[in-house]
Formats: C-alpha cells, sequence, structure tokens
C-alpha cells in the first residue's frame, strides 16, 4: 500500500503495519516506522513516540546502522521509563544492547543485555527473558567463552521451547551450531543448524533463514565442502540483498571470498573480500573489518607478497584483540607467525606462534592448536633445536589422532545432514506444489459450484415459468376465454369417456344442447358487448344450477353444452326447465334496459347408438325442434 495513502491512519496502527514488514522489507518498514513517529510526535502521543522510536532502533539495527540504532535506542528507553511501561525498556536494552556489541563495544553491550535479563525475570516476562539470554549467550560467543555461551543458549533454548516459539527456537539453536563450530564439534554443530533452517521458512523469516544458511556454509567450510559452502552462502547472500541487510551482504561476501580462498582461487577471493570491504567500512562493521585483513593477509602470503600480508594480518590482529575475539586472534597469529618465517624473522615467528598457543589452550581450540604445534615443530627444526622439534611433532601428532578419530563419526553426520537437507528441501518443494494444485482444485471446484447454482436457479425459474405457461396452455385447451366454461373439446372428450362408462355400467346419461334465443338480435339491439354479458351470465346461471359432477361446456358461439352422467332424459327434462325458467326470468333490465334473454335446449339420453356423436346428433335435433316451436322451450321426446 502506497504510504501516502495512509494519513486517515493513527500513529500505532502505522507502527504496527511497520512492525509487521520488518521481516520481508526492513526499508520499507523503516519509512513507515519514520512517518508513524512523525505523526506521534505531532499528536503528541507519548506511548506511540516510544513504541515508534523503539521499532526505528530495531530497523536501523536490522539495516547495519548501528550508531543510528543506538541514538533511536537510547531515546526509547528514555520515553519508555517516563511512560512507565516495563516491556518497552526491556526491548530498548536489548536493542541498545546488540547495537553496541556490533561495534565492538563489549562491556556497554553487556550492561545493556543484563539490565534487559534483569527486568525480564522481575516481569516474568518468558519471551524477553529468553531473548536476554540469547544475548548474553552471544556475547560470551564473540569472546570466545563458547561453553559459557552453550549455557545460556541452552536456557534459552529452554524458554522458547516451553513457549512453543518458532522464532525463539530456530535463534537458539542457530547460535548452538555455531558455538558448537567453534568448538570444532562438527556433527553436533550441524545437527543444530539443520533444526535451525527447519524452524526458519523462507515465508515468514527470510532474515533468519538467510543466517542459518550462511552457518551451514560455515560448517561445510569447516569440513572443507568449499563447492558445497560456496552454494550455500550464494543463497544467503541474494535473501540478505533482497532485504538489504547491509551488514549481512558484507558478512555474505567475507564468507564467498574465504571460500574461493580456500580452494586457492585467489583472484575471486579478492573480489569478493575487496567488496565487502567498501561495505563494513561504509557500516563501521569492526568484526567485519577484522575478517577482510585477514583473509587479504592470507591471500598476500599465498602470492609470495610476505609484506603486505604481514601488514594486513597486524591490521587485523589488533582489530580482533580490541574485540576481545581470541579464536581469531590465535588464528591471525598462526597465519602472521607463518609469515614471519617465511621472511625469516624468526624469533617475531616463535613470539607468535606461542602467544597464539598459550591462548588457545585458553579457549580449546584443538585444531587449532594442533597446526600451531605442527609450525612450531617446524620452526625448532629450522633453527637446530631437535628436542623442541620433537616435543611440538609429538602434541601435533597426539591432537592431530584426537581429531581424526572424530572424523569419521563428522563425516557420517555430514552425509546425513546433506541427505536431510536435500529431503526437506523435496519434502517443501512437493507440500508447495500440493499446496498450489490444491488452492487450484479448491478455486475450480468453486468456480463451477457457482456456476451450477446459478444453472440450478436459471432452470428453477424456467422450470416455474414452463410449468406456468403450461397450465395456461391446458387451461386455455379446456377452457373458454369469455365465459371460463369448458370449451367444445373437453365436453366432447368427456362425451366420450362418460358415454362408455354409462354403456358398460348400464348407467343413465343425458346431453342437453342449448341455444341462446335470437342472440343476433341482442347483439344488434343492445351491442356486441352487451351480447358477451348476456353470454358470461348465461354461463353463470348454468353452471350454479347443474351439479358439480355435470359438465358445463360452451359449444359454440351462443350455443352451451350440459353432460349430465347418472342422470336420465326425464330428470335432465325437469333440471333444464328449471333453468330455463330462470333464465327467462332473470332481471336482464339490470344488464341494459329493455333486454330480455331466453334459452331453447335439446335433449337426448338414447345411448343406443355408435358412439357418442349420436346423442349430440339428437340433441341438437331436438334443439332445432324447440326453435321451431317458437324458442324459449325444452324438448325431450322418447
Ligand atoms: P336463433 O334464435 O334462431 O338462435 O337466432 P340467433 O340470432 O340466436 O341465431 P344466429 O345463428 O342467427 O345468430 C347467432 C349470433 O351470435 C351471430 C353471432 O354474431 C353471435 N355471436 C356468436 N358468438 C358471439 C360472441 O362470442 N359474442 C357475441 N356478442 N356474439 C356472438
Ligand atoms: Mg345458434
Ligand atoms: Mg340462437
Amino acid at each position: 500500500m502506497p504510504i501516502a495513502s495512509c494519513n486517515d491512519e493513527g500513529a500505532q496502527a502505522l507502527t504496527e503495519r511497520a512492525r509487521e514488514l520488518r521481516q520481508q522489507d526492513p526499508p520499507a518498514a523503516l519509512a513507515l516506522a519514520e512517518q508513524a513517529l512523525a505523526r506521534a510526535r505531532a499528536q503528541d502521543d507519548a506511548a506511540a513516540v516510544a513504541a515508534g522510536l523503539l521499532l526505528c532502533a530495531e530497523l536501523h539495527h536490522d539495516l547495519s546502522d548501528y550508531d543510528r540504532g543506538c541514538e533511536r535506542a537510547a531515546e526509547a528507553l528514555e520515553r519508555f521509563g517516563r511512560l512507565p511501561d516495563l516491556a518497552g525498556r526491556i526491548d530498548s536494552h536489548e536493542v541498545l544492547g546488540k547495537c553496541h556489541e556490533k561495534l565492538g563495544r563489549g562491556r556497554e553491550a553487556l550492561a545493556h543485555h543484563q539490565a534487559s535479563l534483569e527486568q525480564a525475570q522481575a516481569l516474568g516476562d518468558a519471551g524477553r527473558t529468553g531473548k536476554a539470554l540469547l544475548s548474553l549467550g552471544i556475547l560470551r560467543y564473540d569472546e570466545s567463552d563458547f561453553a559459557g555461551a552453550i549455557a545460556f543458549y541452552r536456557e534459552s533454548l529452554e524458554f522458547a521451547r516451553a513457549r512453543q516459539d518458532a522464532h525463539g527456537q530456530g535463534r537458539a539453536l542457530g547460535c548452538l551450531g555455531n558455538a558448537y563450530e567453534r568448538m570444532g564439534e562438527y556433527a553436533r554443530s550441524l545437527e543444530h543448524h539443520r533444526q535451525c533452517l527447519q524452524q526458519f521458512d523462507e515465508q515468514r523469516f527470510p532474515r533468519e533463514r538467510s543466517f542459518a544458511l550462511n552457518n551451514i556454509a560455515n560448517v561445510y567450510i569447516a569440513l572443507g565442502e568449499q563447492r558445497q559452502a560456496l552454494a550455500f552462502h550464494a543463497q544467503s547472500l541474494q535473501l540478505k540483498r533482497r532485504l538489504q541487510d547491509r551488514w549481512g551482504e558484507g558478512t555474505s561476501l567475507q564468507n564467498l571470498g574465504f571460500c574461493h580462498l580456500h580452494l586457492g582461487e585467489l583472484e575471486q577471493a579478492q573480489q569478493y573480500l575487496q567488496e565487502s570491504l567498501a561495505i563494513v567500512e561504509a557500516i563501521s562493521d569492526r568484526e567485519g573489518l577484522c575478517m577482510i585483513r585477514q583473509g587479504l593477509g592470507q591471500i598476500a602470503a599465498q602470492r609470495g607478497d610476505l609484506d603486505t600480508a604481514a601488514q594486513s594480518l597486524q591490521a587485523a590482529l589488533q582489530l580482533c584483540t580490541g574485540l576481545g575475539d581470541r579464536y581469531n586472534e590465535v588464528f591471525t597469529r598462526l597465519c602472521l607467525g607463518q609469515v614471519r618465517r617465511r621472511q625469516g624473522r624468526t624469533d617475531e615467528a616463535f613470539d607468535e606462534l606461542r602467544q597464539a598457543l598459550r591462548l588457545s589452550d585458553d579457549i580449546g581450540t584443538r585444531r587449532l592448536a594442533q597446526k600451531l604445534h605442527d609450525e612450531l615443530a617446524g620452526l625448532c627444526e629450522q633453527t637446530g633445536d631437535a628436542a623442541g622439534a620433537l616435543t611440538h611433532l609429538r602434541e601435533a601428532y597426539r591432537l592431530e589422532r584426537e581429531v581424526f578419530s572424530e572424523d569419521l563419526e563428522r563425516k557420517l553426520q555430514h552425509l546425513r545432514l546433506h541427505f536431510e537437507l536435500e529431503r526437506s528441501e523435496k519434502e517443501k518443494e512437493l507440500h508447495r506444489l500440493r499446496h498450489v494444485e490444491l488452492a487450484q482444485a479448491n478455486q475450480d471446484l468453486r468456480r463451477s459450484n457457482e456456476q451450477l447454482a446459478q444453472a440450478n436457479q436459471q432452470k428453477e425459474t424456467l422450470l416455474r415459468t414452463l410449468e406456468k405457461q403450461k397450465r395456461q396452455l391446458q387451461r386455455q385447451s379446456t377452457r373458454d376465454a369469455l365465459t371460463g366454461l369448458h370449451n367444445r373439446r373437453h365436453f366432447d372428450r368427456e362425451l366420450a369417456r362418460a358415454f362408455r362408462a354409462a354403456r358398460r355400467y348400464a348407467h343413465p346419461l343425458s346431453v342437453v344442447v342449448c341455444d341462446i334465443d335470437d342472440f343476433k338480435k341482442i347483439n344488434d339491439r343492445f351491442s356486441h358487448q352487451t351480447g358477451d354479458e348476456v353470454l358470461k351470465a348465461v354461463a353463470r346461471l348454468l353452471v350454479r344450477h347443474s351439479r358439480k359432477t355435470d359438465v358445463v361446456a360452451r359449444y359454440g358461439g351462443e350455443e352451451f353444452a350440459l353432460l349430465l352422467t347418472n342422470t336420465p332424459g326425464a330428470r335432465a327434462f325437469a333440471v333444464c326447465e328449471k333453468i330455463r325458467r330462470l333464465i327467462a326470468g332473470h332481471p336482464w333490465a339490470e344488464l341494459h334496459p329493455g333486454l330480455q334473454v331466453t334459452l331453447s335446449m335439446g335433449i337426448s339420453d338414447d345411448l343406443s347408438g355408435a358412439d357418442h356423436d349420436g346423442v349430440v346428433a339428437q340433441a341438437d335435433k331436438r334443439l332445432y325442434r324447440a326453435k321451431h316451436n317458437g324458442k324459449n322451450q325444452v324438448v325431450f321426446e322418447q
């Protein structure tokens, strides 16, 4: 959503939205957070100002701007203190600690993380306690106190597990993996990194996933699998660039540089390290700078440019002693010792290597110790100290055997990890495909259901219309439109049926044919409309005075027909006489002054003919006779 469209949004809501964006798009999140902060300040909303400051600090940290991060977090801390908002204070301490740590200010970092831990514990806030523990562990790690770091990490992991917090678990697992890697426990390291990667999917945690990929690559490097490492680092670099994580980008570039260095590809190694150098200088990442100096020193040494190498390594040494990074101090001194030996400056070489050995014993790195003893043995030999050479060789041999015996197990673990990583990727892809297909199928189903429902509705409407039409048609086909009486067709059909039944069961049946007298004159004298009214009135009278079972029909223009079932002619005659009188005595003048209507009727109950036509013909003949005899009469003769 474009930022300009959130004018009516409150500062708190804006901050919330920025927070949601933090993982996916930190620069956009920062822009939103700054906007939220400005709005909160304009509205004088103290809580929103503090929240905005904190989020800005966190985003500056994520975007490797540690100085700004410190500034914002310090202001947030002060504001949360005034509110007061204890959780806000804890979070501010956390960010301050992390920024100081990145700037190499261990003491300040420690103070903030400790404050954050104490306050989280006092508040009984398990989530924040776990976070603080992890940060304290990272400080120990930075000081190469791996065992100490692991204790903090484990405790933090327990907190995250108890809360089923995927993010917290993933972070703790990744940190444990790093610590084990530094201790040379590659099998454990890989196992933890593998579990870490499972917690961080690309959708929800792209940033953390980029770190996890990075860490796995580092273990591959330690295992001598440089090509594998390159692939993981490249994936990680891509994510970091997408997230505009400058610190992460610098680190990935360093890692790629070191991979190439280990592969003896000095040109590419130098390129990556130079690229990284520009970034770490821009963001004052001293740790990164230390690694780059160390790497460039090794490159120069391999090229035989010993002066440049010594210069670079010394710069690195200064940086890592300043940072308290003893592991890298040991390694840098080892490299520097080698360079000094090659320069023929054996005293300095001894000095570096012995200092490194003392340090490595402190921090317990057997691999480095073995290399140092090996190097020292060579140096003793070079200076004619056979006894010294033997002692160092023995020590190097012992360490090598120790490390070697672990190699078999490590190789197995490595294969397992490789296999499981591949499987997890495949499963993820399968899951994704299944998801996509399912979603598509669901959508299709929904659409076709909708279409079906629509079609059904149309069908129902159509059916209703058709039924109505059918009823109308049926009515039209059996009824006369003007009078509502049955029509001639219906009458004939009913008569045919009644005729057959009467014959079979020997029941009587009468047919009456009626004709209005001088109807033509009525039309002429009064109007066609009056004629129509007369037809309707006669029809009503006929229906009213016949039984329900009788069929009354309009047989032609002004002719009607009656079908009287179960009625012999004599009774039909009585019925017809009654009707005739009723019609003749009807107050027709009400319809039109001077109007008079009479009816002539012919009856037949003769069922002896071949079919029903005979009955109608006889009734018709008798009607004719009634007309002939003077109209307004009923004729039935046996
Ligand atoms: P009769 O007494 O001999 O039956 O003489 P009539 O005038 O009734 O008989 P005729 O057959 O000469 O005339 C019937 C008239 O009925 C002719 C026709 O215009 C009229 N007619 C037929 N159907 C309708 C109708 O639906 N409405 C009206 N108003 N007149 C109709
Ligand atoms: Mg007629
Ligand atoms: Mg007539």
